[in-house]
């Protein structure tokens, strides 16, 4: 227990906990508030720390211990957390000046238990220690999960149930990384999730059509659902179904995104895998909405864009097969005519990008991905050039069509 000396494979599964009886809802409650008492506190405290020595993980948890009604570790895991945020806030501002140190006070917190709080009773349900003076949180998980190693739960509210996030250790080795093969590039959008093109010219669309209408009927639900709750009386039983339903189409949303980017981000690397890929150079949009105003509709489309969410998964699923995946600056891409170099004066508008230079006409996004496996090659633009492309259509329920158009005109 608790020491692994081998860098195994992790999986997280989460689990919805839709059915809870009403002792078991106020106890997730209560431990997600104390967890967010426990994190305001050692906020503060490393706030006030921070003229001076500042705190690490192992000073708050000493300050902390036995403070609250959380098991020991839950609370050590608090601390670690502050201390990554703040790591993170100090890599961001190498590059962001403006980024800032966690500063959030928080009413509710993600609450991890570490193995040493993990149990399970004897009727195979899930239970995690609270520390002595606290009920236990008893929780149905399905059997499945009987005889997996779990080396860490979280319970977090998704919003409108809790979620539990269950990080199994599959006792899997990920393979050494590997030293030769192809780089591919790879060029995240919001119509396509992404494309991506090999350094020998073959690339793969991945549509993102069934997500972007997910998105849109979601927001249609959610404005005509607060334009009606604008007009009804905060706290009456109308209201509280209307936000019900509102946190319904938003939990509907995340589960649908989560599935359809799991599938993208699968097939992005079987291609890779099936084109003898060593590294792949995602173009890097993290800072895209900082830059310009891009109006209402856009703002929101890319304010929803989840990007961040879609290089997790690929770079896990990559690093299976020996792969890594780094993020490249990826400005011009997009203007830049992967055939002849040239640089057009704007984005292209629409879904071709139509070369005034040399007339090449090629799939934008395909044009894009090309041009950033080239950066990640010869450190310039245009020097990959596509030759054949596929594309694919992630399907939302269960199903996965593939199907390759064998055409070689380039759209
Ligand atoms: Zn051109």
């Amino acid at each position: 227990m608790g020491y692994r000396s081998v860098a195994t494979n992790c999986i997280v599964r989460v689990i919805p906990m839709r059915s809870l009886s009403k002792q078991q809802a106020d106890l997730c409650r209560f431990v997600r508030e104390e967890a967010g008492r426990c994190w305001t506190d050692m906020l503060q405290a490393h706030i006030e720390s921070r003229g001076g020595k500042w705190l690490s993980s192992l000073d708050l948890g000493k300050m902390y211990k036995g403070q609250y009604r959380l098991h020991s570790q839950t609370i050590q895991a608090l601390a670690q957390k502050l201390e990554a945020n703040v790591d993170t806030a100090r890599e961001l501002r190498k590059t962001e000046p403006e980024a800032r140190y966690p500063y959030h006070p928080k009413q509710y917190q993600t609450a991890t238990w570490k193995e040493s709080a993990i149990h399970w009773t004897e009727d195979g349900k899930l239970l995690l220690s609270n520390g002595r003076n606290t009920p236990a949180l008893v929780l149905p998980v399905p059997g499945e999960y009987l005889d997996a190693d779990i080396c860490r739960v979280e319970l977090t509210w998704r919003a409108n149930h809790y979620e539990l996030c269950l990080t199994i250790d599959t006792g899997l080795v990920n393979p050494p990384l590997r030293e030769s093969g192809q780089i591919a590039g790879v060029d995240l959008g919001e119509i396509n999730i992404a494309a991506v093109c090999t350094e020998a010219g073959d690339a793969l669309v991945v549509s993102g059509r069934a997500l972007r209408s997910a998105k849109q009927l979601r927001n249609k639900r959610h404005s005509c659902l607060t334009a009606l709750l604008s007009r009804c009386k905060p706290g009456s039983k109308r209201y509280r179904r209307l936000a019900k339903s509102k946190g319904r189409a938003s939990a509907k949303l995340e589960r649908q995104q989560r599935d359809i980017l799991h599938k993208a981000s699968r097939q992005v690397v079987e291609f890779c895998r099936e084109n003898d890929v060593m590294a792949l150079a995602v173009g890097d949009v993290r800072d895209i909405q900082d830059e310009v105003d891009l109006g209402a509709k856009t703002n929101q489309k890319i304010s929803q864009w989840a990007h961040g969410q879609f290089v997790k998964y690929l770079s896990y699923k990559a690093r299976e097969y020996g792969m890594s995946v780094g993020q490249i600056p990826e400005d011009y891409s997009t203007r830049t005519c992967s055939f002849h170099g040239g640089v057009a004066k704007h984005a292209p508008r629409g879904r071709v990008y139509t070369c005034s230079g040399c007339g090449a006409v090629i799939n934008r996004d395909v044009n894009g991905a090309s041009n950033i496996c080239s950066r990640a090659l010869y450190g310039e633009y245009s020097k990959v050039q596509v030759r054949t492309i596929m594309y694919l259509r992630p399907i939302k329920l269960g199903r996965c069509r593939a199907f390759d158009t064998g055409q070689s005109c380039l759209l």
